[in-house]
């Protein structure tokens, strides 16, 4: 379980994050809504401690990850939390499977053997055992986003957090990408997801978030937060993108 209390999170004197409490509980699926620039991507990097909160707590399993902790424990924590972006961000000079291998051998140590063992379990996961040694360049956006996933999923985290995974992509290759993510789901993985794709939301999320101006407007079911929003912001935000 991840856990934010009173998080605060400022750039300069730009207040980016206010206020922030959440839970995200094992097993569930979490989607993140909200207007651009109102600090979606910073609350997932807060969550993976790739941010330093300015003031308040992150609290992985009930146990305090943020402040001065020691290097090993973020280490540790942010290996259990994946995350999959807007852009991919495969190495372009390596193939689909050291891609995937990489960081399981670097960081987690596993043997080569072991390593394209469950690379290709996952690459049958994702639909392209056939691009195992493809190079990144030679594949369509849609099947890039699907090797990040698995990539993802080599390192064997507890949690993904997935932003906009599908904001770059041509509209045919949406599908497929929620797609796999909507599998996922079904393995009982927790995931945060940022995404605009309402119909994901509905369908596969347990709880809907809608973030306004870095503070959490909305918190609850895929059904009360689109059918009976708490909060006029959340109501007009529907309206531009449904
Ligand atoms: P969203 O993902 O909802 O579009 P972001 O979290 O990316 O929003 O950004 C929220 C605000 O924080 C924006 O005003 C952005 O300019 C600012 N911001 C984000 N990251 C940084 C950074 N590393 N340094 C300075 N300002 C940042
Ligand atoms: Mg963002």
């Amino acid at each position: 379980m991840i856990e934010l209390k009173h998080l605060n999170k400022s750039y300069g004197s730009n207040a980016v994050l206010k206020d922030i409490n959440l839970k995200i509980n094992d097993g569930e699926v979490v989607v993140i809504i909200g207007p651009s620039g109102s600090g979606k991507s910073t609350l997932l990097r807060c969550l993976n401690l790739l941010e330093q909160p300015t003031s308040g707590e992150v609290l992985v399993n009930g146990q305090s990850v943020s402040g001065k902790i020691k290097p090993e424990i973020v280490r540790k924590t942010r290996e259990n939390i994946g995350m999959v972006f807007q852009h991919f961000n495969l190495f372009p000079h390596y193939t689909v499977l050291n891609n995937i291998i990489h960081a399981p051998m670097v960081v987690k140590k596993q043997s080569k053997e072991q390593a394209v063992e469950k690379a290709k379990e996952l690459l049958q996961k994702v639909d392209l055992v056939n691009k195992i040694d493809a190079y990144p360049s030679s594949l369509s956006g849609g099947q890039e986003q699907r090797i990040a996933i698995a990539r993802a999923l080599a390192m064997e985290p507890d949690t993904l957090l997935f932003d906009e995974p599908t904001s770059a992509l041509d509209p045919e290759m949406v599908e497929e990408v929620l797609e796999v993510m909507k599998g996922l789901t079904k393995t009982g993985m927790t995931m945060v997801v940022v995404t605009h794709e309402m119909g994901f939301a509905r369908q596969v999320g347990d709880r809907v978030i809608f973030v306004n101006d870095g503070k959490i407007l909305e918190d609850d079911t895929p059904e009360k937060v689109f059918n009976s929003p708490k909060n006029p912001r959340t109501q007009d935000f529907l309206s531009k993108i449904l």
